[in-house]
């Protein structure tokens, strides 16, 4: 049964990591897909093909996510290319610039803060209009299990997914009567590049604490994902689901 068939979607940040694990999970189930890239070009293309080659439409658009008027005018191409309808946004797009605070620089705050953040009001003021008049509509935030949790280091990266979940939180509350969801997903340890940049003796004691033993899968979090985009989640909205293999129960 393909979940998503019928349905289109706009990711951010699908290249790599997380956020390619969702684009092709929504591909496999039927959704058309627009999503963004940042700087390379040619991954960009790779995955656009890669995606059509499961049925669906693809297509692959650089758009700066914390930047507001560009997210703007990436929903009109969006609208464009997927026939005026935008049922699932998936704000995936996030960085790191972990620092103890004594050593963190305002600069890497306000960075983490508008990638990570402002990005989610930029995405859902822009998607906002199309969903209010589709009277439908799924909104899948990718937070983190530090928003929810804290970790020394990260300061600034903890403070912006926090924030992504008391957004997501108001938008349910807002949005709900006309059937416009919105979830987060606080994924936990998963490994991809983001994760690459870490000691190896890090990751295994990482490994070794959480309950299931092993890192998460991006695919571990496209599932997760994919069930709050579908119909099968039509009763569910300002949720947290930790996909995190037990690390915070
Ligand atoms: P990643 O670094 O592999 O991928 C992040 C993607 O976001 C990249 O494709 C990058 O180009 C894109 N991006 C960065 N800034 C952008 C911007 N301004 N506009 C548009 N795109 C931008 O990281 P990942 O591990 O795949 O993480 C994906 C999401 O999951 C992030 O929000 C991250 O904070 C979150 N997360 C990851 C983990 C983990 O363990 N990997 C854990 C919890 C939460």
């Amino acid at each position: 049964m393909k979940l998503l068939s019928g349905k289109t979607a706009v990711i951010t940040g699908a290249t790599r990591g997380i956020g390619k694990g969702i684009a092709e999970k929504f591909a496999e189930n039927g959704a058309n897909i627009v999503f963004t890239y940042l700087s390379s070009e040619e991954k960009a293309k790779a995955l656009e093909d890669h995606l059509k080659s499961y049925g669906v439409e693809a297509f692959a658009i650089r758009s700066d996510a914390s930047d507001f008027e560009q997210a703007q005018e990436l929903i009109k191409v969006a609208l464009d290319k997927l026939n005026g309808r935008i049922d699932v946004l998936v704000n995936n797009a996030g960085i790191t610039k972990d620092n103890l605070l004594m050593r963190m620089s305002e600069e890497d705050y306000d960075r983490v803060m508008e990638v990570n953040l402002k990005s989610i009001f930029n995405m859902t003021k822009a998607v906002q209009r199309t969903m209010l008049k589709q009277r439908q509509g799924s909104i899948v935030n990718i937070s983190s299990v530090v928003g929810v949790k804290g970790n020394a280091g990260q300061a600034n990266y903890a403070a912006s997914k926090a924030g992504a979940i008391g957004f997501s939180k108001s938008i349910a509350l807002e949005l709900g009567s006309r059937n416009i969801r919105c979830n987060v997903i606080a994924p936990g340890f998963i490994e991809t590049e983001m994760t690459e940049k870490l000691n190896a003796d890090v990751v295994s004691q990482w490994r070794e604490s959480i309950p299931l033993k092993r890192g998460g899968t991006p695919e571990d979090v496209a599932n997760v994902t994919l069930f709050l985009a579908s119909d099968l989640s039509t009763y569910v909205t300002g949720q947290v689901v930790n996909v995190c293999g037990g690390m915070l129960t």
